[in-house]
């Protein structure tokens, strides 16, 4: 990307850039997938200039990555080539800082963030620090659990801040990509999950993810029941969703807020705690990782080639994506699919052939026409 634009005018630039060399403490990472991310919209649209986003021009976007380590920098040990590993949105931090020394490295100030201070992962490599990269455990999808890394920690940070236990009830306000992975990390804390939502795709997946269940709180919000939530999560990027989050939680809740906005209409005499969040440290990142390994949290994701960023960030700013958005570079595929711009892999829900063992199956189809690629199904 070159510079800021509406996501309508084809912001992103699909073109050859060099290669990255692993420096003293890199690692280069050959992506495998890469979540699209609302945060990335609105750096794209020059929304976030003000705050100093993006840091330089030109910049590769994207901070929720899966790949396999291509290259290994001088004095690191832990990692090898071909290994499977991770990165989130924090990039490094600065390790000693009062935030950095006290576990609370995510509010560093002096932070650099993937995708946004520094190249991210859309694109086929993407240079990181090997202390911020994280073994991926095998038993995950690599292709549909890259959103693990932002969504993933950020749904986790927002949970473990929001006083759940068994018998409480929680209101998840928006339910995309964090949204819904909030709802199933709140259903492990024993919590009874309602989802809210205007959009009947976003209310079943919601249900399909777990929740007891859904709201559709109307377009203005108007249809919210006042008082009746313990806790409430709000991933929706709407003032109307903040100031409805206010009015859902009973007095003496929690309101947990992973966007921005203004609090208006807070009552202190309700004693409500009110609380950010964003992203997690390096241990919730394990965390995550562990529960999706033990099969309790997965993403719900459709894949798209690379080339096609631009058209995926207008659907996403459209609502017409759900649960999340990743992108597949043309070189993670094998290479006997002869994977073309032209195909992208539809979601196949793990589709088992009798006789062929548990070897998943995708279906190549090309754009606007069904049809398989070479007219054959490829066990992969
Ligand atoms: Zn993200
Ligand atoms: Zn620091």
């Amino acid at each position: 990307m070159h510079e800021t634009k509406a996501v309508e005018k084809d912001p992103l630039v699909y073109e050859d850039v060099p290669t990255p060399e692993a420096s003293k403490g890199q690692l280069v990472v050959k992506v495998i997938s890469c979540g699209v991310c609302h945060s990335n919209l609105h750096m794209i649209e020059g929304d976030w200039v003000q705050y100093g986003v993006p840091a330089k021009l030109p910049i590769i976007p994207g901070h929720e990555i899966i790949g396999t380590v291509a290259d290994v920098g001088e004095d690191v040990e832990d990692f090898k080539k071909g290994e499977l590993v991770g990165m989130q949105p924090i990039y490094s931090t600065c390790g000693h800082c009062e935030y950095c020394l006290t576990g609370r490295e995510n509010l560093c100030p002096n932070k650099q963030v993937t995708g946004e201070t520094v190249d991210g992962g859309y694109a086929e490599y993407v240079l990181a620090d090997a202390n911020y990269v994280y073994k991926v455990p095998s038993s995950i999808d690599p292709e549909t659990s890259s959103p693990l890394f932002c969504p993933g920690i950020t749904a986790y940070g927002a949970v473990k801040k929001a006083s759940l236990s068994p018998g409480k009830t929680a209101y998840v306000v928006g339910i995309g990509g964090v949204g819904h992975m909030v709802v199933q990390m709140a259903k492990l804390y024993g919590a009874r999950v309602v989802g809210v939502s205007t959009s009947k795709e976003h209310q079943e997946l919601a249900l399909k993810v777990g929740a007891d269940e859904v709201v559709d709180p109307g377009k203005d919000y108007s249809r919210v029941t006042p008082k009746v939530a313990d806790s409430v999560i709000v991933f929706s990027p709407s003032q109307m969703a903040i100031d409805a989050s206010l009015r859902l939680v009973k007095p003496g809740g929690t309101v947990v807020i992973g966007v921005n906005g203004d609090l208006r209409q807070f009552a202190f005499g309700d004693e409500v705690t009110v609380r950010g969040t964003v992203v997690g440290t390096r241990q919730d990142m394990k965390e995550v990782l562990q529960l999706a390994a033990q099969g309790k949290i997965r993403v719900e994701a459709t894949k798209f080639p690379l080339k096609q960023a631009n058209e995926v960030l207008k659907k996403l700013k459209n609502g017409q994506i759900n649960g999340r958005a990743v992108l597949i570079p043309r070189s993670s595929q094998p290479e006997f699919l002869n994977f073309s711009d032209d195909f992208f892999s539809v979601p196949v829900r793990p589709y088992f052939l009798e006789g062929v063992g548990q070897l998943p199956l995708r279906v190549y189809q090309k754009r606007g026409a069904l049809g398989r690629a070479g007219g054959a199904k490829y066990p992969v």
